[in-house]
């Protein structure tokens, strides 16, 4: 059995005595390629107001054997400079416990776990243990693939290593499906883990997400909206002649008119919004009740028919009465300006368990079964589209 899992305690941004907070904006190349490369990126996302880290890849995990695989140890050397010329923090991946040590010996000011890395427990614990004592910030990436037990753990281990200025990342996730991004975001992850630890601050890398620099400022925009607590662009003094991940890398000029154009949210209301928003929050409450009781009534209904099929012998799966319903409602979903997929989705959710609730009319005679729907919808009230489905024999009397 899993372990029941604790609090995460770690630090808000603001007291990692750094001198950060929302937004946190870290930007810098892919990998650390030369010296020049390395400065010259840094000075122009010194000069990007809001900016206040700088990342690069020393040590690169690559997919295929031949690619560059990062300037390596003399790299840190850079970054320290950096450090000293332009004030920006500075971060770097590390994989292993040597990696760590070579970190903490350059002043590295805080590092990351990449994707590839994440999800193995050996790797992660060897960093934890390396980083026993030491306090340094870390930012753990989300596992490559999406599991979120995998992730939650990587954050625990170091947790648990004594690391409070801890931080994820959510980087996008490999997935079969082609879609138009490079790792699909599927933000109900990073949210879920938002959920399970209120604290841990989330930070984005659109830049892993998006792939291509046409869609890096959507991916920003859309963590900004889900309360993200700040991003992790990759920028690159040349970023065509980049040696790695040159598509998505952007200069510190189109880092600059991003930032520009982005709209950084609050993380909470404050009181004039509070007042308005819960009235938003109110009408929302009520159509979601709206739509409970509708639902409730119309999967009564098919119940209803469920035994009606029983009773004549007909097949319950009656194919081109699905079809008709779906066009309708496809059809009523364009005229509404509402997405087509989500309506669809939607509908075949509500005809799955249409079915279902069929089958149980089938298997279980004519009342319903405890705990179905029907036997947990409260009264309609007035104005819950009340539907009076009480049977002859007057049971279900809550439908009233
Ligand atoms: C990176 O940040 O350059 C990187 C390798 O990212 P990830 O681990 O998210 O793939
Ligand atoms: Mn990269």
């Amino acid at each position: 059995m899993a372990p029941e899992r604790q609090p995460l305690e770690v630090k808000a941004l603001s007291d990692w005595g750094l001198g950060l907070d929302r937004p946190f904006l870290i930007a810098g190349p892919c990998s650390a390629e030369s010296r020049e490369q390395v400065l010259a990126t840094a000075k122009g996302v010194a000069a990007v107001p809001g900016v206040k880290a700088f990342r690069a890849g020393v040590w690169k995990p690559r997919t295929r054997p031949g690619a560059f695989e990062g300037a390596g140890e003399a790299a840190l050397d850079w970054l320290r400079e950096v450090k000293e010329t332009t004030g920006l923090i500075t971060l770097t991946e590390v994989a292993t416990a040597e990696h760590v040590e070579a970190c903490l010996k350059a002043g590295i000011d805080a590092l990351w776990i990449g994707a590839r890395t994440t999800p193995n427990p050996f790797s992660v614990q060897e960093i934890a243990d390396a980083l026993k004592g030491t306090d340094v910030p870390v930012l753990v990436k989300n596992p490559i693939n999406p599991d979120l037990g995998l992730w939650i753990g990587a954050l625990e281990r170091l947790r648990r290593a004594g690391v409070e200025r801890l931080a994820a990342v959510h980087r996008g996730f490999s997935w079969f499906d082609r879609t138009p991004y490079r790792n699909d975001p599927m933000w109900e992850f990073p949210i879920r883990l938002k959920a399970a630890f209120p604290d841990l601050e989330l930070l984005c890398d659109p830049s892993h997400i998006a792939g291509s620099r046409s869609l890096l400022g959507a991916v920003a925009q859309q963590a900004l909206d889900l309360n993200f607590s700040g991003l992790m662009v990759e920028t690159h003094c040349d970023p065509p002649n980049a040696l790695s991940d040159a598509d998505q890398q952007i200069d510190p000029g189109a880092l600059r008119t991003l930032i520009e154009g982005l709209i950084f949210r609050e993380a909470s209301p404050g009181a004039a919004l509070k007042d308005r928003l819960q009235a938003l929050r109110d009408q929302i409450d009520r159509i979601d009740e709206d739509i409970a009781h509708k639902l409730g009534a119309r999967l009564d209904i098919a119940e209803r028919i469920g035994e009606y099929k029983a009773e004549h012998n007909v097949a319950i799966l009656q194919p081109e009465r699905w079809e008709a319903i779906l066009q309708r409602q496809l059809a009523l979903a364009r005229e509404l300006g509402l997405g087509e997929a989500f309506v669809e989705t939607f509908m075949n959710a509500i005809h799955e368990e249409s079915i279902r609730r069929q089958k149980m009319a089938w298997e279980h005679g004519h009342a319903p079964a405890e705990g179905s729907q029907a036997s947990v919808i409260p009264d309609v009230g007035t104005n819950g589209g009340s539907v009076n489905l009480a049977g002859p024999q007057g049971e279900r009397t809550n439908h009233t």
